[in-house]
C-alpha cells in the first residue's frame, strides 16, 4: 500500500463561500477530513503547513514546503506527496519545488477554482486526482507535477490562463503530459533533463518587468541599485525591447546585475532572431541571457533559485538559458 502525505497550504481549495457570496478562509480545512480514497489502496496523511491565500506566499514559504517534502521522503518513508495550494501563484510554487527537489520524488500540486461549498466545486475532485497521480508508479522521474481538471502538467511549463474557469491550467506550446480518468493516472511523455539545486535560503531582490510599446529606461534606472540581485524582462515577441529602454538595461549589465530575457508571448520561446536596435541579437551581445521556454514568473523563480545556490556569471547563464536543464 502506498503512503501519501497531503500538505495543505491554503487557497480556494480550503476556503468556502459565505451566505453573502464572499469567498473566505476557514479555520479548519474542509477537504482534509473528507474520505477521498478507498482506505485499502492508499494510506493518506493530511498535514497543514500553513493556511495562506496564494498571493501571500513568497519564496520563503516555498522553501518551507521543499524542506517538509525532503523530510517526508528521506526520513518518513512516504511514497508520494500532494501539495494543495491557491491557484494564483501555484505555478510558481510548483516550479520552485521542481527546481529544489530531486525529480525521483513524486510530488503533485493541486488547487481549486471554486471553493469547498460552491456548486460544482472542483477541490475534492482535484485533490483525489492528485493523490492518484502521486501514488502512480509512473509519476516517478517526471519532476513536480500539477494535476487539475483531469490533466497532468509539468510544473516547469504549466500556467494559469483564466481568472475563474476550472480549465484554467494549461501548458502553452507543449500541452499536458498526462491525464487522470476514472481515478487512473496515464502519462504520455517523459521529462527532458533536470537540474536540482539543494538550497538552504532564498534571496530577495529579483524582479520581473514586462516590456511594452514606447517603454523607456525609467524602471531600469530605479532598479539599478545594490538591493537588486537580478531582473527578468518579458520582452516583446521573440525577445525584443523598445530602443529607449536600452540605456537603462545597459547600466544594469555594466553594474553586473544579471538580466534574463523571456517573451511576453503566451506561446513559443524567446530567441535571438532580430538584429535591429533593441532586437534579441543585440540584447544577447549586450550581455542579457535569453531563457528559452519559460514564462516570466517561472524564469524569475529559476533566477532566485540559481542565485540562492550561489551560481554566478557563466554558470548562472548556462543554468538560465534552457528550461530543460
Ligand atoms: N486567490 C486564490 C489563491 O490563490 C485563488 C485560488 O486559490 O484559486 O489563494
Amino acid at each position: 500500500m502506498k503512503k501519501i502525505l497531503a500538505l495543505h497550504t491554503g487557497g480556494t481549495i480550503s476556503m468556502s463561500q459565505s451566505s453573502t457570496g464572499e469567498v473566505v478562509t476557514n479555520k479548519t480545512n474542509p477537504i482534509a477530513n473528507q474520505q477521498v480514497i478507498p482506505l485499502n489502496e492508499i494510506e493518506l496523511v493530511n498535514e497543514e503547513v500553513f493556511n495562506l491565500p496564494s498571493p501571500h506566499i513568497t519564496p520563503k514559504e516555498m522553501l518551507k514546503i521543499t524542506n517538509r517534502i525532503k523530510t517526508a521522503f528521506m526520513d518518513e518513508n512516504y511514497d508520494g506527496v500532494v501539495v494543495t495550494h491557491g491557484t494564483d501563484t501555484l505555478e510558481e510554487t510548483a516550479y520552485f519545488l521542481d527546481l529544489t527537489l530531486p525529480n525521483s520524488y513524486p510530488v503533485v500540486v493541486t488547487g481549486a477554482m471554486r471553493s469547498s461549498n460552491e456548486i460544482g466545486s472542483d477541490g475534492l475532485y482535484n485533490f483525489q486526482a492528485a493523490i492518484e497521480v502521486a501514488a502512480s508508479d509512473d509519476a516517478q522521474n517526471k519532476g513536480v507535477l500539477v494535476a487539475m481538471n483531469e490533466e497532468i502538467h509539468s510544473a516547469r511549463f504549466v500556467t494559469k490562463t483564466h481568472t475563474t474557469n476550472v480549465a484554467t491550467f494549461r501548458t502553452p506550446t507543449l500541452g499536458p503530459i498526462g491525464m487522470v480518468s476514472h481515478n487512473k493516472a496515464k502519462f504520455f511523455t517523459t521529462l527532458i533533463g533536470n537540474e536540482y539545486c539543494d538550497i538552504e535560503t532564498v534571496i530577495d531582490g529579483v524582479y520581473l518587468i514586462k516590456a511594452y510599446a514606447g517603454m523607456d529606461s525609467t524602471i531600469f534606472d530605479i532598479l539599478n541599485n545594490d538591493q537588486t540581485k537580478g531582473i527578468v524582462i518579458e520582452g516583446l515577441g521573440a525577445g525584443n525591447v523598445p530602443p529607449k529602454s536600452l540605456p537603462g538595461i545597459k547600466k544594469l549589465i555594466d553594474n553586473e546585475i544579471p538580466v534574463i530575457l523571456v517573451s511576453r508571448c503566451y506561446n513559443g520561446t524567446a530567441q535571438p532572431i532580430y538584429d535591429y536596435e533593441g532586437g534579441g541579437i543585440e540584447l544577447e551581445k549586450m550581455g542579457l541571457t535569453i531563457c528559452h521556454g519559460l514564462n516570466g514568473q517561472k524564469a524569475r523563480i529559476k533566477l532566485i533559485v540559481g542565485l540562492s545556490a550561489n551560481k554566478k556569471d557563466y554558470d548562472l547563464a548556462q543554468f538560465m538559458m534552457s528550461a530543460t536543464s
